[in-house]
């Protein structure tokens, strides 16, 4: 059986070397937010079945993504896909603000639970479709994407912060896709590829 501090180790073996991110990794509870029948596996460094056809996302992935998004303390972030909570409990123990958005409610349901009973209450979360955004708490320093649609969503775009970051996996459904770093700059934007990923569609 992994433990939290082996999954950890691994993580910076990989390469993500964040001391914020990997602090936090640390400290989040994973086995609570995966389902009891794979809470004995819940440091191994892969996704694991939520129900519904969703995952919780790899761990090294998280902690890559959130690492990407090159947070300060405090920082507002917006979330899509909020799936257990786990992802929301990370950022919320780096010290953002986390708004984070479920499409489906029993998983909505789920991660209010999770973050909930964890004590977690810089999160706040919505049950519908992250595709627009949540224009209400932008500008967003952050947005994270943990479902993949073909293309970058225009709203997530203008909800950005000036020099804000959106990681977010683009590309086919059903298949791989390449997980981008977008900057705003002004009204322009700056892709940086970060590899290949796998992750449920954004629908
Ligand atoms: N970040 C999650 C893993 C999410 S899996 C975690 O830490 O556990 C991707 C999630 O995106 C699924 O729960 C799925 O239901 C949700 N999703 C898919 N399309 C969506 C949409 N348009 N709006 C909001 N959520 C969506």
């Amino acid at each position: 059986m992994t433990t939290r501090e082996e999954m950890v180790a691994l993580i910076r073996e990989r390469g993500v070397r964040d001391a914020a991110v990997l602090n936090a990794m640390l400290q989040v509870p994973r086995d609570r937010f995966v389902l009891p029948a794979y809470r004995h596996s819940a440091y191994g460094d892969f996704p694991l079945p939520l129900g519904h056809g969703q995952t919780i996302s790899q761990p090294y992935i998280v902690a890559l993504m959130t690492a990407a998004l090159e947070l300060a303390r405090g920082d507002r972030v917006l979330e899509v896909g909020t799936g257990s909570g786990y992802q929301a409990a990370i950022l919320a123990e780096m010290g953002m603000k986390v708004y984070t958005i479920e499409r489906v409610e029993a998983l909505f349901e789920i991660a209010k639970f999770n973050l909930k009973t964890l004590g977690y209450k810089r999160v706040t979360i919505r049950l519908g479709d992250g595709r627009e955004g949540w224009p209400k708490h932008a500008p967003y320093q952050g947005i994270i994407a943990t479902a993949a649609p073909t293309k970058i969503p225009q709203a997530l775009i203008d909800q950005l912060d000036e020099g804000g970051r959106l990681v977010i996996p683009i590309g086919p459904q059903g298949g791989y896709q390449t997980l981008w770093k977008v900057i705003k700059i002004g009204d322009d934007i700056r892709e940086i590829d970060l590899g290949g990923v796998a992750f449920v569609p954004l629908v």
